[in-house]
């Protein structure tokens, strides 16, 4: 492919031509399990239902494009990951899926810790009450103010990136008369995506201190020398939308390596291991993740394995999840606004967003499923592609669906399995607003974040 092939990419993207698309559903009214939120239902008539509100009752108050977020979902999922680690391990939500203050009450209520990757986040954990003894803040390139905040702030650690940043680090919390709780974010030489992993000696990436070559050694020995900051342990994160636990397998094994390097030299035994995020969510239903219950006991029995084979007490293990936790739990729903058969081709959908809700087809050829919202049919597949009003001919929401072939101007389209990295990436692209995102449960819609409007955009061009 011509693109460049993400990690959160499509499966396969290197071997399936473009324009791959499989048979159409059996039923195209079917709302997969596997890739709706939980609480999506057809209601009576054939719409579509979430937290018990009528998709068309929502579209009426909230208007369209619009995210809405099954509140029950997100909160099981939390309670699975944290359930499914336990007591002796810590459960991360990685802020940069999505991130708002109900969301930060709900992890605060659940009982996951939170990541945070820049100053906008930690300001948004903090408003939203988490315990700054829970937040750990993360970012190759964290300002000095970003730095200074989280130490003022007490964040239970700061995951430190580069060997400048030991300095800087150590220094702010010197002259705010701290001891920073610090992580190590080390580079293994593994990267993961979905069903496969590459495992080399080194890393071609701007994250972390590498293995290869002593630089995380020499980080390590760094970190040791300054008063102001105590190690608790180290960082690997290997990559994203990863189904299989193979790649933590080899990171694991090369962490625990260092960790054994570390106790020889050092004489010290790090008390904490993070093995980051990147857990896989299924977008169609071709995709199968594993559950948080099977991912935490793979995890558990590698990092057990690895520390009893290097004789070394098994430390308190942490991970990152974002994706999926919030990923699957949000749908985004667009009213068509013109369609164009390209006969022979497929049909082309326009709705009223693209994008700047969801630039991950464009981004990383991301895919995505759609069904038809408003009401059911029982019209014969046609093959289409849903795209934005974007100027751009990238501007692909799903880029191969089977939908109705009675389709129409006027109809809702949902796109589940859009919690993630979607309003967290929205742009105001063509001077597009952004969406808002609406809470729902319970038979009952709760605006968390707000559309935007022309007034907002105008309010920056200060003339
Ligand atoms: C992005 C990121 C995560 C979360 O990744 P997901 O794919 O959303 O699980 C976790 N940790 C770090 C360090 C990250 O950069």
């Amino acid at each position: 492919m011509s693109r460049s092939a993400h990690p959160a990419g499509p499966r396969h993207a290197d071997v399936l031509p473009e324009g791959h698309h499989g048979p159409p559903p059996a039923d195209l009214n079917e709302l997969d399990p596997r890739v709706w939120p939980r609480t999506a239902r057809r209601g009576p008539d054939g719409a579509l239902t979430i937290g018990g509100v009528d998709v068309r009752a929502l579209v009426e108050e909230f208007g369209t494009p619009a995210y809405f977020l099954d509140e029950e979902d997100f909160r099981a999922r939390c309670r699975a990951w944290r359930d499914a680690f336990g007591p002796d391990a810590d459960v991360f939500y990685a802020g940069k899926a999505f991130l708002c203050r109900a969301v930060v009450r709900w992890l605060t209520e659940e009982g996951l810790n939170l990541d945070v990757c820049s100053g906008g986040e930690l300001a948004t954990a903090l408003a939203g009450g988490m315990p700054a003894d829970r937040i750990a803040l993360h970012g190759n390139n964290k300002s000095a103010a970003e730095i200074e905040r989280a130490v003022e702030a007490g964040v239970g650690r700061i995951v430190l990136d580069s060997l400048q940043e030991i300095e800087r680090v150590a220094a702010t919390a010197r002259r705010l008369g701290r001891r920073q709780r610090v992580q190590l974010r080390v580079t293994v030489g593994v990267e993961a995506h979905t069903h496969e992993f590459i495992a080399t000696a080194h890393e071609d990436q701007k994250f972390g201190l590498a293995l290869a070559g002593g630089q995380a050694a020499d980080g390590v020995r760094r970190v040791l020398a300054q008063d102001s900051l105590e190690l608790a342990g180290v960082h690997s994160h290997i990559g994203s939308q990863i189904f299989d636990t193979a790649g933590f397998e080899v990171a694991a094994h090369r962490v625990v390596g260092l960790l054994k390097a570390i106790r020889d030299e050092h004489g010290l035994e790090l008390p904490e291991i993070d093995l980051g995020g990147g857990l896989g969510i299924a977008y169609t239903p071709a995709d199968d993740p594993r559950e948080p219950h099977e991912i935490a006991r793979a995890l558990r029995d590698i990092v057990t394995r690895e520390c009893d084979a290097a004789g070394l007490a098994r430390p308190r293990l942490s991970v990152e999840p974002g994706r999926a936790v919030v990923g699957p739990t949000a749908v985004t729903v667009y009213e068509v606004g013109t369609t164009k058969e390209l006969p022979g081709l497929r049909t082309y959908v326009s709705v009223d967003g693209g994008m700047s809700d969801n630039i991950r087809t464009a981004l990383y050829d991301a895919e995505y499923s759609v069904a038809l919202a408003s009401r059911t049919s029982e019209a014969p597949p046609m093959l289409t592609r849903v795209v934005g009003k974007h100027c751009e001919s990238g501007d692909i929401v799903v880029r191969d669906a089977h939908l109705p072939a009675d389709t129409a101007v006027g109809d809702l389209l949902a796109v589940p399995a859009t919690g993630a990295y979607c309003r967290s990436m929205a742009s105001n692209y063509n001077h597009v607003a952004r969406p808002p995102v609406v809470a729902v449960r319970d038979g009952r819609a709760r605006v968390l974040l707000r559309r935007e409007t022309e007034e907002d955009l105008l309010r920056l061009d200060v003339g």
